[in-house]
């Protein structure tokens, strides 16, 4: 205990402090460690500290005694009572209610409807390039969760709740909690209602006291042009409904999946091809019609003398913006296509061909190539 710190030292206020002064310091500095809340490293540690210090220090008699003998009483017995005791601070008169509610449900007065909110739901669909190149309206059939038409959502027989016994339809709770060597009083929501104030008697026999029951239910909605696959669509209200019956029903989310194309790929609003193409053809050029994602004929011209690797951009063919105005390219990557078995007759012709089409002097060929790869 010798290296225990001073207690007016712990809250940071003079020998002198008045119990409004004391209990202003305390206040600040339980709000920044509460281990609840804190997201500082030693907060447990500094909270039990700073609670020791003001039980004692808040005690006309224990102070009057610490500042006469400090933390060790007479005849060497530890005046330990200040460290083993059971100190009850009241941290909600403290501190204010709405610093638990925080605590406990995530925003103030939001909190309690927070936790009576039903759930979200997640489904997902599945739509095509052709369908996000200028969006498209979507309809799908969907079995979801509405309020049990028997006991209107209650999950009780015939609707009929009573009021909860455990916190007498508070939905909340004071409860003891033991912080080291200290009781606190904290504020929790009910365990026996969750918070709802009620309680059921007897089941709802439809619904076996859910409160829920499936719907078939035709869902319509736009899938944005441009849309990225992963984005999710929300439908306010149609997720699970608020237990018992009570509050917000959760919203439904609609994940949209993106078909894989036959042969493009997307990168963002490009969207990017391979075409694989014989030697006659890169060497000749060619003119390629493909039928395009909008609809309408797609052409690529492949210019005499293409090589392998070669990209051909065809503007604003691609998949539009999200944000702003305009569309990504279509961009055709050239690649020599290599038969895997050829035709005798076909054999006889390139032999032939051989010295026309290999190149002239390999060396100087190799050492170009390596250049143009330097530049
Ligand atoms: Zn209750
Ligand atoms: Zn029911």
């Amino acid at each position: 205990m010798a290296d225990k710190r001073d207690y007016y030292e712990v809250l940071g206020v003079e020998k002198s402090a008045t119990s409004s002064e004391l209990k202003n310091a305390f206040r600040s500095l339980a709000r920044k460690y509460h281990p609840d809340r804190s997201t500082e490293e030693n907060a447990e540690e500094m909270f039990k500290d700073i609670q020791e210090a003001y039980a004692v220090l808040s005690d006309d008699e224990k102070r009057a005694q610490y500042d006469r003998f400090g933390h060790s009483g007479p005849g060497g017995s530890p005046f330990g009572g200040f460290g083993s005791g059971n100190f009850n601070i009241n941290l909600e008169d403290i501190l204010g209610g709405d610093f638990f509610s925080n605590i406990f449900g995530g925003g103030g007065g939001r909190a309690r409807s927070n936790s009576r909110r039903g759930s979200d739901i997640r489904t997902y669909h599945t739509v095509n390039l052709e369908q996000i190149y200028s969006g498209s309206s979507e309809e799908m059939e969907l079995d979801l969760p509405v309020p049990c038409s028997d006991c209107n959502g209650t999950g009780a027989k015939d609707g009929k709740v009573v009021t909860c016994k455990d916190c007498s339809g508070q939905g909340r709770v004071r409860m003891r909690q033991q912080v080291g060597p200290f009781v606190q009083d904290v504020v929790r929501d009910c365990p026996s209602c969750q918070g709802r104030g009620t309680s059921i008697e007897e089941r709802c026999g439809s619904c076996r006291g859910t409160g829920k029951s499936l719907k078939s239910s035709t869902l319509r909605f736009a899938v944005p042009a441009g849309c990225e696959a992963g984005t999710r669509l929300r439908m306010r209200g149609k997720g699970e409904p608020a237990p018992q019956g009570k509050g917000e029903p959760g919203d439904l989310f609609i994940e949209i999946e993106i078909e894989p194309h036959p042969w493009y790929e997307r990168s963002t609003t490009d969207l990017i091809m391979s075409m694989p193409l014989g030697y006659a053809e890169l060497v000749l050029g060619t003119t390629v019609t493909l039928k395009h994602i909008d609809g309408k004929d797609l052409t690529i011209k492949v210019p005499a003398y293409s090589n392998s690797g070669d990209t051909i951009e065809i503007k604003k063919r691609g998949l539009p913006r999200t944000r702003g105005s305009g569309r990504g390219d279509v961009i055709v990557l050239l690649k020599l296509h290599m038969p895997k078995k050829v035709s005798k007759k076909v054999k006889k012709s390139l032999q032939e061909l051989k010295g026309d089409l290999g190149p002239d002097d390999l060396i100087e060929r190799i050492i170009d190539d390596a250049q143009e790869r330097r530049s």
